[in-house]
């Protein structure tokens, strides 16, 4: 009782428990590997390549991983390894053109119909394959002028249907800055759906809380949640949840993944995983082949070998449970479909 009193702590004692648990994410390789269990052969080149981009991953979903194996497929998805350090050629900083597609602050318009922001260069994990690692984000983020700029572009081109939050994370923001965003989009009347890009409910589910599902849930625009999940293990029980919380708000749900060498390259993990999402309401959508990104190399699958494994995964599973295989390339009008 008598702490209330003192100034400032109530601001503490208001942060909603997604934001504590994120404060507590790991960031010191040293911690990681002895969590797991797993000596410390692997520090000294995870500690040189998190110099270069910084571990980053959420105590929750290091639960999910198996103690003592460092093949685990969600620790290689995180653990900074040396292979990262080594310059592969046709592996670049922005392999898919996102700098010349910028159109205004944080706004991405590649495709007809919808525009892409970058909320936020904010994530809660920092997953090692990620094609935006190199992006420099510094000002150039959708929110920082309290989406000014970007609602202006959207306002005046009236081909704009769809709009997406990504980032980064865009459920690293507070719900007061998405509400105050979705309430001024909604107030254009040419936008007919929101659709957010997001990895939290998977690594962090804490995140789909009362806060996030009422402004979701309280406006007019269809909203569309695409979760990012690779692997059948990232999906446990609070993952479920927090799924079944979007669902119920009304909001439709699909998944992307990335097809990535030891995580998720075999016809049974790849059914493991659609099986896993739709039995927790989400429709797989797209299973992007890597983007070509520096420091990446290590998990890139080559196109035949991919192609290989979906012709297996439709001969396995009902055609709705298959995700389509695509690609990014700089200046297509659309992702670019392989099967
Ligand atoms: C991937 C992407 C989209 C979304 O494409 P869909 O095929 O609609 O899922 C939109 N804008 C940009 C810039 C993108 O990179
Ligand atoms: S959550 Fe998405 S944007 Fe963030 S590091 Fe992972 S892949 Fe990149």
């Amino acid at each position: 009782m008598k702490r209330a009193m003192i100034p400032g702590t109530h601001v503490l004692r208001q942060m909603p428990a997604w934001q504590e648990e994120l404060s507590r994410a790991v960031t010191d390789p040293a911690e990681l590997l002895q969590i797991l269990r797993l000596g410390t052969g692997l520090l000294p080149a995870a500690r040189a390549a998190a110099r270069v981009f910084p571990l980053r991953v959420p105590r929750g979903y290091i639960a999910r991983m198996r103690p003592g194996d460092p093949a685990d497929p969600l620790l290689r998805q995180v653990l900074p390894l040396g292979a990262e350090l080594e310059p592969v050629a046709g592996f670049g900083p922005d392999p898919v053109g996102d700098l010349a597609a910028v159109a205004a602050r944080g706004v991405l318009h590649k495709y007809r119909g919808r525009v892409l922001l970058i909320a936020t260069g904010a994530c809660a994990v920092n997953c090692r394959f990620c094609f935006r690692r190199h992006f420099p984000y510094g000002g150039a983020a959708a929110a920082t002028d309290r989406w000014r700029e970007a609602l202006a572009y959207i306002a005046a081109d009236d081909s704009i249907a769809e709009v997406i939050l990504s980032g980064g994370d865009p459920l690293m923001l507070a719900d007061r800055r998405l509400g105050e965003f979705a309430r001024a989009l909604a107030a254009i009347s040419h936008v007919r759906r929101l659709r957010l890009h997001t990895r939290l409910p998977i690594v962090l589910p804490e995140r789909v809380d009362d806060g996030l599902l009422a402004w979701l849930g309280g406006t007019r625009l269809q909203a569309v949640v695409v979760v990012h999940a690779n692997h059948a293990n990232e999906i446990d029980s609070t993952v479920r949840a927090a799924l079944a919380r979007l669902r119920d708000g009304g909001a439709a749900l699909l998944n992307q993944s990335v097809l990535l060498r030891g995580v998720n390259d075999s016809v049974v993990a790849l059914a493991d995983l659609s099986v896993a999402l739709f039995d927790a309401g989400a429709q797989p959508y797209y299973l992007h082949l890597l983007d070509r990104v520096q420091g990446a190399a290590h998990f890139a699958v080559d196109e035949a070998a991919a192609r290989a494994l979906m012709s297996d995964l439709n001969a396995r599973l009902p055609g709705y449970l298959v995700p389509r295989l695509v690609r990014e390339l700089p200046g297509a009008p659309a992702k670019v479909r392989l099967v």
